[in-house]
């Protein structure tokens, strides 16, 4: 009888194209109510009460996790404060400490006493004191019949409410967050620290081994982790950076497995994903695939091979351009990944299926309110599509292209507010702050770089943009008139502009006063700056932003009447960077045919790769001589050293540097991707193929203690170690 219900439901859900606890692995569960699931995740291996998990009233494995940056997760390794998470996590910081004299990118970094450590500006660590379902309070006061703008307008004021209360009341900061396209709200209480210093990062050769080309592929060889700590003030408070400030004391410290992962066990990553969307609709999948990524990886692809040849051309590119690269790289080869997956496994077709079968199940309720919810999200989706490639291209264009022009826009906005900022008495702080923004983007920028980008980005953001949507600008400045003749036009613009060498920039800015302006208003790139931001703000955004008011409203509708078809399921909601906690089991896969992975690899593996005129594999000698040595110290297994492996837990952007725990909780791996097959999980889930990517967490000590010489960190940690009965503390 279970099992006629099962497959019945399973048969039910995959055609709805959304999976649930049957499939056991996919799903990213809320830690502050995991009753729906706390008996799968027993079943498969899971030892600790829903209490150990997330308690507001004790100590619980919560209290060890990071937002780490606003993008990644971190995890705390020791009751001072270190923590772990992906060197791609602390890249930018990693590059903003390199230079020619001091490489960390190529060398690594090691802080060999507390004294060494770096101060990252700008770093924060957010910790989360209590989250409370407050969809209750927050529908208080709406009535049925009131219009969208009404109950927006009402469920506003009572977020304000609550999170003014819950401020008050914790001393953290209190933030209600929407799931689930508004049908369950939270109030998270954090707390942020906002002193974190770079302890350790391993050479480029291991943080970021196979670099590109192994990007978002298994198998693996990246050791791809960092170190940082915590500080906090006297009281154990979060403080502005201050030589005065200490090792922060943390609520839990996680335990360091050194048994390893093994086919078959329990894992779970407990982390921040990003954003998932796997209730999007045909139309949606359809949109994605046909023109947002077509459109974005050949803007990427253009601008990728500029700066790739760059950085080998010239050996301060490469550090200046390090982080970006990385930036643009990752996002370019995962959306290859994700369309490939889409149109490999029809997912638009799927959702198709689902749709008709969601309009046949509606059309027979009694009151049917969710008969438009289609088509109106057909409708909203083909009139929208020019304007959202317009919002997109300007962003690929503005921001991971040329990026002059977002840099002068902050002088743009000065100039046009200046009245108004100087009556407020607030133009000096205005006028440093700008000046500390230059310092830091002339640091990293290099003219020929940027024409060249220049020259090859903007016909490409004329071909996909309408053009009454921002490209017009450009029309001014083209060389002889000629749509033709981008290189020269860049001459001209650039060599016109005192934005393109910095000691005018700074001099322009000591001078600066109204009776300036109309000679800066003459500059090209400011002009060309403006104009693509006004167009920008009064044009796409705002138009942007109403069909998104209206998307929201119709999927919000759209995901609770898919909720009220059948009650038997449990749904889950979609990432939107808050705690979640996603399970399954450490297990390979076999996602093409012909293919069947292990799920580790071993330095064996990285020796195999490595090539000495191949950048993404080569490798240091004193590493290579470890490796052929075999010299692994207490990491090894079976006369290897592990140096990553698979899981089928649920992950996303976001999940980058999360813990990757066993069934007692104890950190076997840190989480750093997913397999390109993979990348299609944020919209579309497939548990035979969708596998996460973690660094072995045995490989990290290897490095540190093995390698780096910097063993005296491990002596802050708790390393366990079960299988031979017996827990050691080096
Ligand atoms: N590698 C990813 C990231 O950059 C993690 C993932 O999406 O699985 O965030």
């Amino acid at each position: 009888m279970i099992i006629i219900m099962r497959k019945k439901i399973l048969i039910m859900l995959s055609v709805l194209g959304i999976a649930c606890r049957l499939y056991a692995h996919e799903g990213m569960w809320i830690p502050a109510v995991l009753d729906v699931v706390y008996d799968d995740m027993k079943g498969l291996g899971l030892k600790l009460t829903k209490d150990d998990l997330f308690s507001i009233n004790h100590s619980s494995l919560k209290d060890a996790i990071v937002l780490f940056g606003g993008g990644c997760t971190a995890e705390v390794v020791s009751d001072q404060g270190l923590i772990f998470t992906n060197h791609h996590c602390g890249f930018d910081f990693i590059q903003f400490h390199s230079s020619l004299e001091h490489d960390y990118l190529t060398h690594g970094f090691w802080a060999m006493s507390r004294e060494e450590e770096l101060i990252c500006e700008g770093l924060k660590a957010t910790f989360i004191v209590s989250m409370e379902d407050v969809t209750e309070r927050m529908f208080g006061g709406i009535a049925e019949g009131m219009s969208g703008e009404e109950a927006s307008r009402i469920r506003e004021s009572n977020k304000r409410q609550i999170e003014a209360e819950a401020s008050k009341k914790s001393g953290g900061e209190g933030v209600v967050r929407a799931f689930d396209y508004g049908n369950q709200f939270f109030l998270i209480v954090t707390r942020t620290y906002s002193d974190v210093r770079l302890v350790g990062a391993p050479p480029g050769a291991i943080g970021k081994f196979g670099g590109d080309t192994d990007n978002w592929v298994w198998p693996r060889h990246t050791g791809d982790f960092s170190v940082f700590r915590i500080y906090a003030n006297e009281n154990n408070e979060p403080a502005a950076v201050a030589a005065a400030n200490r090792p922060y004391t943390p609520g839990f410290s996680l335990e360091i497995s050194l048994d390893g992962a093994h086919e078959g066990d329990y894992a779970m990553v407990y982390g921040f994903p990003g954003r998932t969307e796997h209730y999007l609709s045909s139309y949606a999948v359809d949109y994605i695939v046909q023109k947002s990524n077509p459109m974005r990886i050949s803007m990427r692809e253009t601008s990728l091979g500029i700066i790739d040849r760059r950085m080998k051309e010239d050996d301060k590119v490469r550090i200046q351009y390090a982080a970006k690269q990385s930036d643009i790289s990752n996002a370019y080869k995962k959306w290859i990944g994700q369309s490939m997956g889409l149109s490999r496994f029809d997912a638009a077709g799927k959702k198709r299926v689902a749709e008709s079968d969601f309009e046949q199940k509606i059309s027979s309720l009694k009151e049917n309110n969710y008969g438009d919810i289609l088509p109106s999200l057909e409708t909203i989706y083909k009139n929208s599509e020019s304007v959202n490639i317009a919002r997109e291209g300007f962003i690929e264009y503005v921001f991971y292209g040329p990026e002059i022009f977002s840099f002068a826009h902050q002088l743009v906005d000065l100039i046009v507010n200046y009245e108004m900022i100087s009556s407020s008495g607030k133009l000096k702080d205005k006028i440093s702050e700008i000046k500390k923004n230059a310092r830091l983007f002339y640091k990293d920028f290099d003219l020929s770089t940027e024409k060249e980008l220049f020259v090859s980005m903007t016909p490409l953001y004329r071909q996909y943009v309408d053009h009454s949507m921002g490209p017009d600008v450009f029309n001014r400045y083209l060389y002889k008139g000629k749509t033709d003749l981008w290189e020269n036009t860049a001459e001209l613009i650039y060599a016109k502009s005192f934005f393109s060498d910095s000691s005018y920039y700074f001099q322009m800015l000591d001078r600066l006063q109204p009776k300036s302006f109309a000679k800066i208003e003459k500059d090209p790139v400011y002009n060309i700056s403006k104009n693509l931001f006004d167009v920008y703000y009064i044009k796409i955004k705002p138009e942007a932003s109403a069909f998104n008011f209206q998307l929201e409203a119709l999927m919000s509708r759209y995901v609770k009447a898919i909720r009220e078809m059948d009650t038997s399921v449990n749904y889950w909601s979609d990432a939107n960077s808050t705690l979640r906690i996603s399970f399954g089991k450490v297990e390979g896969s076999a996602p093409r045919d012909g293919m069947d992975y292990t799920y580790y690899t071993t330095s064996d593996g990285i020796l195999q790769k490595s090539e000495e005129d191949v950048y993404d594999y080569k490798i240091p000698d004193d590493l290579r001589s470890l490796f052929e040595r075999r010299v692994f110290g207490a990491y090894g297994e079976n006369g290897q050293l592990r140096v990553a492996f698979t899981s089928s837990n649920h992950t996303t952007g976001g999940n980058s540097g999360s813990p990757a725990l066993n069934g007692k909780g104890q950190l076997i791996g840190i989480n750093f991707d997913r397999t390109w097959e993979s990348t299609m999980s944020d919209v579309f889930y497939h548990p035979d193929i969708c596998r996460n990517i973690m660094v072995d967490v045995r490989y990290v000590l290897w490095v540190i203690d093995v390698y780096a010489h910097a063993g005296y960190l491990l002596d802050e940690m708790k390393l366990v170690r079960y299988s031979s009965e017996k827990a050691e503390s080096k």
